[in-house]
């Protein structure tokens, strides 16, 4: 594959605004005002369900339909981080005081990196690279790291001798795991958190959890009502994905009520915006939430059809996922920047090249699954591109 000369040229701009964001990409808005003459068509490097950002906006349209009510959401505070945690424990039937709600997850990484992990923690690699990067110098952080000719599929056995090998005080296990979304079994994953909890934190990211599934009627598998079982389990949630509103800023966590205590008197109190107070409150609200599941459900199954596509495209291998995206590596020695660059510049399709993603190595790319429509045009860009 040879980029033209527009591309070529585009490509050391676009490089240089990806080395400015560090390790998370540029989000769309920034790459449009700064390339104002960039067609986006296809957003596949933002990992969220289109249909329930949809959803959600149908109800935002008429929720706020007259600007009084939205007034309302900007003229005064919203409310505190336990009341709005509530409305959260109503919805997934937890105990309040187990709740911290977050100005999205990442906030909540940083709390809990920065309050509860005291000595060594253990990130399993490729990650979300927050994990490490809260980490500071406060911390000593060992990696293990996921194998490729393992098809980077979680070895608990093998974690549990580096555990002992390595006696760290704290874990992360994002799951389904992004960058590459492997996926542990639920059963597989509580055997793992009662055999360990000698350690202090067993942070368990689900930000991924309402994509995967066990069984064909794809319940959501979540551990979140463990926390009460035991005292280092922190469960993590991120409702930029799922409900496709990274926009809002809102997460949440179940902990033990006793952080969730002593990160309110660290300064969290009064973290969550009017408009993410607003979304909690569809989010425990019975017919949003039925709504919801049907369009849950119907990108999982319209996200497995397009895996299923993209591996039938030569000169790339798909790696599985449960996440609703997918990790792609190219085989034919194209690099993974060029294949983001002209399906960016000449196709409109934005998705991310891992170059800056430790622990992998070779040419990834990540590209989630969008609308029906949109995920057929990137099957047939990708196939132009690379056969
Ligand atoms: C995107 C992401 C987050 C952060 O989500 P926000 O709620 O938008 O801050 C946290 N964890 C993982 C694994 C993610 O992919």
């Amino acid at each position: 594959m040879i980029l033209n000369e527009t591309e070529s040229t585009f490509k050391l701009r676009f490089q240089s605004i990806k080395d400015g964001a560090g390790s998370h990409s540029p989000s769309v808005l920034t790459l449009k005002s700064l390339f104002p003459e960039l067609d986006i068509k296809i957003d596949a490097c933002f990992l969220s369900n289109p249909y329930a950002t949809e959803l959600f906006m149908k109800r935002f349209e008429l929720d706020f339909s007259e600007i009084a009510t939205i007034r309302q959401r900007l003229e005064y505070y919203p409310s505190q981080n336990s009341f709005i945690a509530e409305g959260i424990a109503h919805r997934i039937d937890i105990k309040p005081e187990h709740i911290f709600v977050g100005n999205g997850a990442i906030e909540i990484i940083q709390a809990v990196i920065q309050n509860f992990v005291k000595q060594k923690l253990l990130v399993i690699l490729p990650t979300f690279s927050s994990f490490y990067e809260f980490a500071q110098d406060h911390l000593e952080v060992v990696y293990f790291t996921l194998l490729k000719e393992e098809d980077f599929y979680l070895d608990l056995d093998r974690l549990r001798n580096f555990i002992k090998y390595e006696n760290p005080d704290s874990i992360v296990i994002i799951n389904p795991n992004n960058p590459n979304g492997n996926y542990i079994n639920s059963q597989d994953l509580l055997l793992f958190i009662e055999d360990h909890q000698h350690l202090k934190n067993i942070i368990i990211d689900e930000s991924f959890i309402h994509f995967a599934y066990e069984d064909s009627d794809l319940k959501i598998k979540s551990l979140a009502n463990h926390s009460s079982r035991f005292e280092n389990l922190i469960i993590i949630k991120s409702m930029s994905k799922d409900f496709g509103i990274a926009g809002i800023r809102a997460g949440y966590s179940v902990m033990s009520p006793n952080r969730v205590k002593s990160l309110l008197k660290n300064g969290y109190l009064w973290n969550s915006n009017g408009l993410s107070e607003y979304f909690f409150s569809l989010y425990s609200e019975k017919e949003f939430n039925e709504e919801y599941e049907s369009v849950r459900k119907k990108y999982i199954i319209e996200t497995k059809v397009f895996i299923a596509f993209l591996s039938t495209i030569e000169n790339i291998k798909v790696y599985p996922s449960m996440g609703n995206f997918v990790l792609i590596e190219i085989i034919n020695g194209t690099k993974a920047i060029d294949l983001v660059v002209k399906l960016l510049k000449s196709y409109g399709i934005y998705t991310r090249n891992c170059d800056d993603k430790r622990g992998l190595i070779g040419e990834f790319v990540r590209i989630a699954s969008r609308s029906y429509v949109e995920n057929l045009k990137m099957i047939e860009a990708i196939k132009e591109v690379m056969e």
